[in-house]
């Protein structure tokens, strides 16, 4: 296989530069779907902060509730001096004590409410806490992506100037077949495996295969047009 022998070396340079280039497109599209990641939980402390917020409003609403009814046995009290009988001033001894009533029950609505506010947040903390350990996570991987970057754009530089040297070896009659067929078949150059070409697998006539098997000439598989060679 002498013949074909420099273009599987540029064949070989162009695999690496295809990964390299595949991989240095791939990374920032990982990067991206790694930001994304944190966007659950984003949600969930978004969702946590609304909960605890609403939590607390309840505690504050009946706490206003509890102040007005206060306020309102305060002026009961202040009238109730200025009263003429008995009656009245049973009357509003009555009314008192219903709102003492309502102020106990409000107390106890009060408790529960209280109770929700804690747990609320707490949640809040461990919804924070799991955005900055993701963010941590996405960040320290995002470092990694980038120095990866750097070694596959260092690869494919290193890659393009391999390219260059291996051309020389290319007898001048191969490169530009094997050039118009890089862009259509991957990969190019392939071995004749019996008599099928090794990239579509149809089935040479005898007279190519033959020719083949001497590997000291261009031959050309009559579907794909790659370049075939025996190994
Ligand atoms: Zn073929």
């Amino acid at each position: 296989m002498s013949i074909i022998q420099p273009l599987l070396v540029l064949q070989d340079i162009d695999a690496r530069i295809r990964a390299a280039q595949q991989e240095a497109r791939d990374i920032p599209l990982r990067k991206e779907q790694e930001k994304k990641r944190l966007t659950g939980a984003k949600e969930l402390l978004v969702t946590a902060q609304a909960a605890s917020k609403a939590a607390q409003a309840r505690v504050d609403e009946v706490e206003l509730e509890i102040k007005s009814r206060r306020d309102k046995i305060t002026t009961l009290r202040s009238q109730q001096v200025n009263l003429k009988t008995n009656k009245e001033f049973a009357a509003m001894n009555l009314e008192i004590a219903t709102i003492e009533g309502q102020i106990d029950a409000l107390e106890s609505r009060q408790v529960v409410a209280m109770d929700a506010v804690v747990p609320a947040r707490a949640r809040v903390q461990e919804c924070e806490k799991k955005l900055h350990d993701d963010q941590a996570v996405v960040d320290g991987y995002g470092k990694e992506l980038d120095a990866r970057l750097a070694v596959v754009q260092a690869e494919l530089k290193q890659a393009e100037a391999d390219r260059v040297e291996a051309l020389k070896d290319v007898p001048p009659a191969f490169a530009p077949v094997y050039m118009r067929l890089i862009s259509r078949r991957w990969p190019p150059v392939v071995a004749l495996e019996g008599s099928a070409c090794g990239g579509c697998h149809l089935t040479q006539p005898p007279a190519v295969s033959h020719t083949v098997r001497r590997n000291n000439s261009l031959v050309i598989c009559q579907s794909c047009g790659r370049i075939l060679y025996y190994a």
